[in-house]
């Protein structure tokens, strides 16, 4: 057989690009021909999967005047089928006249100025639409310092609220007015691929926020979807940009990664983007050690024991997270300074004081586990190297 001429070669590949391309959605892009609206039978979402006091919340709005939404995570999990954590309603009033229209409202935050409307235990969250950031805004009250956006308080109109979300498939609207879903950038088409895609470009996404490399792993992990090519791609190369968020929001999220169930998979997926030694990077040297194979399923079978206990509805608790996730690096110290003569007490007590305070500037935890006696004197008694040397060192 003749070989191809390179022009053949060339169309050939050109078509096969084109038949995979041809399935594929275009990212979507800010001021496209959407919105889509999914009318009630177009979608699975139901009122009687919401939550009365959302419901309460949202028809209030509506009869005060105001346009009500539920958005984001709720309206995501609930066409998934799955029973959301809670539920956050969106509207164009202004911080002030939501207070106006419930009397159980208070007014939050800073960076993000939000309504709280409570019913007991249960508070329903209420945001202002607000517009996505843009480089010419940087006055108001807005303030962005390297691209970074610290203080967004600038409103605006539900298509930009939709725009500044981070996912796709985080930026439905579900409308009480008429129980329909909006859909300014291809969520729903997303949601049936199981895709899971930032809104614009991915590059500048991630440097506005960084957090959301970590977002992008949790949710990829928590509702099965595969995070788009265009999306991962730069997860490795950007990594290091974590090292610019302060290490109490790190920890907010390293909770949220290691203690909602798919702790085991976000580590492996974590550490397969380069995210982990971001967070971790004392444990992260440990792993990579080859000579010993111990300390990778040490921690994987800590973090698997974790999603099993959630599975089962057994508490779990962020100090042993931590103990876990860092007694390679405390047994390293330790057996290191025994070797040089230290006593055994002594070598485990610096050791574990050294590396939980190295490890809080990455993730700065509350004060009631960051005493090292807190964290290694308290091990489940399955992880028993953890255990003898904690209660060792305490
Ligand atoms: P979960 O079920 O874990 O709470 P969620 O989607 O509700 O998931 P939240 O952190 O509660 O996540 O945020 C609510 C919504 O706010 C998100 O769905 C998203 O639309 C928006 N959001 C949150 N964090 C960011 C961010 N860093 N950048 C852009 N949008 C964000
Ligand atoms: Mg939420």
């Amino acid at each position: 057989m003749n070989p191809l001429p390179s022009q053949g070669l060339s169309a050939i590949l050109g078509f096969v690009k084109k038949l995979f391309r041809k399935g594929e959605q275009a990212a979507p892009q800010a001021g496209s021909t959407l919105p889509r609206v999914y009318a009630r039978p177009e979608h699975g979402i139901s009122r009687s999967q919401i939550s009365e006091n959302a419901l309460k919340v949202l028809y209030r709005l509506r009869k005060a005047g105001y346009q009500a939404y539920l958005v984001g995570g709720c309206v995501r999990d609930l066409q998934l089928g799955r029973e959301p954590k809670d539920f956050d309603v969106v509207t164009d009033a202004h911080p002030e006249q939501i207070k106006n229209v419930f009397r159980n409202c208070r007014l939050i935050g800073r960076r993000f100025r939000l309504a709280h409307v409570h019913f007991g235990r249960e508070i329903i969250e209420v945001a202002t639409f607000r517009a996505l950031a843009t480089e010419e805004d940087e006055g108001g009250d807005r303030v962005v310092e390297n691209g970074r956006i610290l203080r967004d308080n600038i409103y605006g109109t539900i298509e930009e609220d939709a725009w500044r979300r981070d996912f796709t498939v985080n930026a439905l609207y579900y409308n009480i007015q008429d129980f329909s879903v909006v859909d300014f950038v291809g969520g729903m088409d997303d949601h049936k691929a199981g895709t899971l895609r930032l809104i614009g470009d991915p590059e500048k996404r991630y440097h506005e926020d960084p957090v959301r490399m970590l977002r992008a792993v949790r949710f990829a992990t928590k509702l099965g979807f595969l995070i788009h090519p265009s999306c991962a791609e730069p997860l490795p190369r950007l990594a290091p940009l974590l090292g610019g968020i302060p290490a109490a929001r790190l920890y907010d999220e390293v909770v949220k990664l290691f203690l909602s169930g798919y702790a085991l998979q976000n580590f492996e997926q974590l550490r397969h983007y380069d995210l982990f030694h971001q967070l971790f990077p004392l444990t992260d040297e440990c792993l990579s050690l080859e000579d010993n194979a111990y300390p990778l399923t040490f921690v994987a079978k800590a973090l698997e024991n974790t999603d099993k206990r959630i599975a089962e509805d057994k508490p779990v608790a962020p100090y042993f997270l931590f103990a876990a996730l860092l007694w390679e690096p405390v047994r390293i110290q330790a057996e290191a300074a025994i070797a040089k003569g230290v006593h055994e007490i002594i070598a485990y007590q610096e050791a574990s004081a050294d590396v939980t305070d190295e490890q809080a500037d990455y993730t700065a935890y509350p004060r009631s586990i960051s005493q090292p006696c807190a964290m290694f004197g308290s091990c489940s008694p399955a992880s028993k190297p953890a255990t003898a040397a904690g209660r060792s060192a305490c």
